[in-house]
């Protein structure tokens, strides 16, 4: 039985593989081997792209998420701090009433 499947990109040539991402058949020259699995061209490009991608987005999500607690933190320190201060040195309206 002789196998019709042809390489996606070459029509004259037997494909000789199937990309693990797209599906599509490959002949030998068009089939790359990454982490044990076969994958032409366009989905290696799209798989690399895609790690590194994801890897920078991981760095700036953690470095954003420091800086955004660590503002939010020392605000929040320094709005109670000014808050309770307030309170303290302040003079109550409610006493002042009162005291008339
Ligand atoms: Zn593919
Ligand atoms: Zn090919």
């Amino acid at each position: 039985m002789i196998t019709k499947t042809r390489c996606f990109h070459h029509e004259d040539r037997q494909a000789a593989a199937r990309c693990f991402g797209c599906g599509n058949f490959f002949c030998r020259e068009c089939v790359t081997e990454h982490e044990g699995r076969l994958s032409c061209a366009a989905c290696l490009r799209r798989q690399t792209a895609g790690i590194a991608a994801s890897g920078s987005w991981r760095q700036r999500t953690v470095l954003a998420a420091m800086l955004v607690g660590g503002l939010t933190g020392s605000w929040l320190l320094f709005y109670t701090a000014g808050w309770s201060l307030e309170q303290l040195t302040a003079p109550s309206p409610s006493a002042e009433a009162a005291g008339r």
